[in-house]
């Protein structure tokens, strides 16, 4: 990938993103990364599901997307391959809870935010946007099935992780970020994100604490008395057409 004569290279984001790609160049056991079609500012990566959990021996493929004042700005991910933690093509943000709300540290990276999105997964969803909470064995069905999922542009997941390279330690700050880390759907809905509030706030509160895994569906706003009520038009609108097409048909 050449990257020098594209880009500004002078650019804090491109110094940096050229940095990583090449950092990340080797496949881990755990994870790998790079750019797509030449492009610093997306790419794909594939992470092997934590072990010891429903996502044990899965393979998880997506995209990162990277804001152009990266890495001032964290980095977004939209997973690819259905995996029963988050929806697949939506876009989630990653933040910081505890005494930082909402922030993202410079030196923090795209290996770091793969690793917390690795450490994440088991969080119960409690209902946040984007989130999705499977059954167990739903979770281990599609970690079963998901080294045969194929991207159009990476191929095959099952070649895509090393078989011995364990890669960089993690470091303390690392660990730290990864304790303290939450991935959430993009709130785009104002009303959506007033119901669910609730479980925003838990979520932060309770990582890695195994709260309650109930999923807040939306409850719709239709009361049952105007629920019956619209049946009963429903069913005189068709009763009226029924007599209108028998007339046609006997009396004319
Ligand atoms: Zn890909």
């Amino acid at each position: 990938m050449d990257f020098v004569g594209k880009y500004n290279t002078k650019s804090p984001a491109v110094k940096r993103l050229m940095r990583e790609a090449c950092e990340l160049k080797d496949p881990t056991e755990e994870y790998c990364a790079h750019p797509v079609d030449d492009n610093l500012f997306e790419w794909h990566f594939t992470v092997q599901g934590p072990s010891g959990t429903d996502f044990e021996g899965g393979l998880y493929h997506g995209r990162i997307l990277l804001p152009a004042d990266y890495p001032m700005k964290p980095p977004n991910i939209i997973l690819l391959t259905p995996n029963g933690r988050f929806e697949t093509q939506k876009k989630i943000c990653l933040s910081i809870s505890g005494h930082h709300p909402e922030t993202w540290q410079p030196s923090w990276s795209i290996r770091t935010a793969l690793l917390a999105l690795i450490a994440f997964m088991p969080t119960p969803a409690n209902g946040t946007i984007g989130a999705v909470d499977y059954t167990p064995e739903e979770r281990q069905r599609l970690a079963r099935k998901s080294s045969s999922w194929e991207c159009p542009t990476c191929g095959k997941l099952a070649n895509h992780l090393s078989k011995s390279s364990a890669g960089k330690p993690v470091t303390h700050d690392e660990s730290e970020m990864i304790q303290n880390v939450i991935f959430k759907g993009e709130e785009t809905r104002s009303e959506e994100t007033e119901h669910n509030a609730s479980g925003n706030q838990d979520a932060q509160g309770n990582i890695g604490a195994s709260g309650p895994t109930a999923v807040q569906e939306n409850q719709p706003s239709n009361s049952p008395v105007f629920d019956s009520l619209s049946n009963i038009l429903i069913a005189l609108i068709f009763a009226v057409m029924g007599f209108i097409v028998y007339r046609r048909i006997y009396w004319l």
